[in-house]
C-alpha cells in the first residue's frame, strides 16, 4: 500500500478523458493568454463564493499582492498578520516596504488572536490579513468590526481554505478582499500556478482588473499605474473548470475523514479543534504530538507520510531579521511550530490507508 500525503494522481485518472480533450483543445485553439475558460471559471467562483467580482491572476501570493497594490500601501505603512502561516502572507507586505506587524494566535485553531490584536494597531495600520490557516476561516465577525473601528482594510488570505464555510458564507468572501490560490496541492488546485482575488467593491475590481495587466487603461497600450503580469493561464482555468464539479463532494470527504481521525486518534495525540461557526476545507489534518521526531520516522517505516506546517514560526525566519523579533516573541506560535504534525488528507484516501494511519499512530503511543 503506498499512501500519499496529497494524492494529485487518482484525481487527474479519474479525470483523464476530460481534462486531455479540454487541454488539447486549448492547444488546438491556441487560446493561451485570457481565452475563454478563464472567464468562465471567474464568473463560476463569483457564483460560488458569493462575491460580486472574482478575478483570476497567477497566483495566490500574487492575489495578495493585487490587493495590497489596490490599496496603495506604502513604505512603513504597518500590517498585522499571524507568524503561524506560509512565508507568502508576509512576504507581500515587506516586498512592498511596509512592515508586517505579527499577532501571536490561538493555541486551538491555530488562527490569529483577535484578543491580542486591537493592541497591535497603531497610527501607522493599514489592514489586516487574517489567513485561514490548514482551511478553517479566522475570526472575520470579531475582526471586521475591529477594522472598521480603526479605518482597517481586511484581506482574507483564504489561500488554504477555498470551500471553506463560516457562517453560512463562503471562504473567500470574508474580507473586503478575498485571497486564493490554486498551487496543487491546495484544496482545489490546478497544474500549476494559480489564484484568484474576490471582492465587493467595484472599484478594488477594477483598480485589480488593470493592476493583473501591468496597470492597463482602456488598452494594452495605455497605461494608467505600475501593476504586474499576473494573468492566470487558459489551460489552468479548463483544468479548474473541470475539477471544480467534483469540488464540493471533494470538502465533503475531507470531512468525513477528518471526522474519522478525530473520532479515533487516541491521547496524547491532539486533534484539531474546528468551532461550531466552520466548515473547514482541511487543507491540511494537523495534529499535536509529543515525540514528533519520532512518531514520523515510525510512521515513515509504514510509508506513511507526514509534514510539518510550518517548522518555524514567520518572525523568527532569517528573511525578517530585520524586524527585530526575538524567540518567546509569540509563545503560542512557536510551541505550536515545535508539536504540530500534517497527516495525509485527500479526498482519495481509502478507508483501509485510514485506518491504518489511525493504528499506527496509536500503536506508537502504546507502546511507550
Ligand atoms: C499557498 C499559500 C499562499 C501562496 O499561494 P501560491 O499560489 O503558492 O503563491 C499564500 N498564503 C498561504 C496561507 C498559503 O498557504
Amino acid at each position: 500500500m503506498k499512501i500519499n500525503f496529497i494524492d494529485l494522481q487518482r484525481q487527474y485518472q479519474k479525470h483523464k478523458e476530460e481534462l486531455d480533450a479540454a487541454l488539447g483543445k486549448i492547444m488546438a485553439d491556441a487560446a493561451f493568454i485570457m481565452g475563454p475558460p478563464v472567464f468562465e471559471l471567474e464568473k463560476k467562483l463569483a457564483d460560488f463564493t458569493g462575491a460580486t467580482h472574482a478575478l483570476s491572476c497567477a497566483s495566490g501570493t500574487d492575489a495578495l499582492l493585487l490587493a495590497l497594490l489596490a490599496y496603495d500601501i506604502q513604505p512603513g505603512d504597518e500590517i498585522i498578520t499571524t507568524p503561524f502561516t506560509f512565508i507568502a502572507t508576509a512576504e507581500v507586505i515587506a516586498l512592498l516596504k511596509a512592515k508586517p506587524v505579527f499577532v501571536d494566535i490561538r493555541s486551538d485553531t491555530f488562527n490569529i488572536d483577535f484578543s491580542k490584536m486591537k493592541r497591535a494597531i497603531t497610527k501607522k495600520t493599514k489592514g489586516i490579513i487574517p489567513v485561514d490557516i490548514f482551511g478553517q476561516c479566522a475570526d472575520y465577525a470579531e475582526i471586521n468590526p475591529l477594522a472598521r473601528e480603526h479605518n482597517l482594510f481586511v484581506v482574507e488570505d483564504a489561500a488554504q481554505s477555498f470551500g471553506a464555510g463560516y457562517k453560512g458564507k463562503k471562504a473567500g468572501s470574508l474580507g473586503d478582499i478575498g485571497c486564493t490560490s490554486f498551487f496543487p496541492a491546495k484544496p482545489l488546485g490546478c497544474y500549476g500556478d494559480g489564484g484568484m482575488v474576490f471582492t465587493n467593491d467595484p472599484r478594488m475590481a477594477e483598480i485589480m482588473t488593470s493592476l493583473r495587466v501591468h496597470g492597463q487603461g482602456d488598452d494594452k497600450y495605455n497605461n494608467v499605474r505600475i501593476g504586474i503580469n499576473g494573468r492566470l493561464d487558459t489551460l489552468q482555468a479548463a483544468v479548474l473548470l473541470i475539477k471544480l464539479a467534483d469540488f464540493p463532494g471533494e470538502i465533503a470527504t475531507r470531512n468525513k475523514i477528518a471526522d474519522y481521525y478525530s473520532k479515533n486518534l487516541r491521547e496524547p495525540v491532539m486533534t484539531p479543534l474546528i468551532l461550531k461557526h466552520n466548515v473547514s476545507a482541511y487543507a491540511q489534518y494537523a495534529i499535536r504530538v509529543p515525540d514528533r521526531t519520532a512518531l514520523q520516522k515510525h510512521l515513515k517505516e509504514r510509508n506513511i507520510p507526514t509534514a510539518i506546517y510550518y517548522p518555524k514560526p514567520l518572525h523568527l525566519q532569517k528573511a525578517f531579521d530585520y524586524l527585530g523579533y526575538r524567540p518567546g516573541a509569540f509563545p503560542v506560535a512557536e510551541a505550536i511550530c515545535n508539536d504540530i504534525l500534517a497527516i495525509p488528507m485527500h479526498p482519495y484516501l481509502q478507508k483501509n490507508e485510514q485506518e491504518l494511519i489511525v493504528e499506527s499512530i496509536n500503536a506508537f503511543y502504546k507502546k511507550g
